[in-house]
């Protein structure tokens, strides 16, 4: 059995705002936003990481990308960042890849 939190959110056994899906990518709100739009975008294939990805994944890596853009931009963003967090080390915290997608705050702290 897959005990993988973002799996359960794509199969709905467990809740969560979702704000866009279609065949490939579910995208829905981080449950503790660190701005004002924070947005998880995952692929519905469960993949550890980018550290687990290769060429083979470059298209779906791209869509991605171009995604979190669309919906920034159709939430009303002028600007936003991006971050994957690869690995333990990198910070990661749930084993499924995701892109943070997040903005609106008037202040932005420069990292
Ligand atoms: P990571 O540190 O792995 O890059 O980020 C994981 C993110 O997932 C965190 O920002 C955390 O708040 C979010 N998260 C963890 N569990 C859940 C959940 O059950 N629902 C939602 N919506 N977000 C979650
Ligand atoms: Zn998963």
């Amino acid at each position: 059995m897959n005990d993988c939190i973002f799996c359960k959110i794509i199969n709905k056994d467990i809740p969560a705002s979702i704000i866009y899906e279609d065949q490939e990518f579910l995208v829905f709100e981080d449950i503790k936003p660190i701005d004002k739009v924070h947005l998880l975008i995952i692929p519905k294939i469960h993949i550890e990481s980018l550290i687990a990805c290769n060429e083979t994944n470059q298209e779906m890596l791209g869509k991605m990308l171009l995604l979190g853009g669309k919906l920034a931009n159709q939430l009303g963003l002028k600007g936003y960042r991006t971050m994957i967090n690869s690995g333990a080390e990198g910070g990661q915290e749930v084993f499924h890849i995701h892109f943070h997608v997040y903005g609106g705050s008037d202040t932005l702290v420069k990292i």
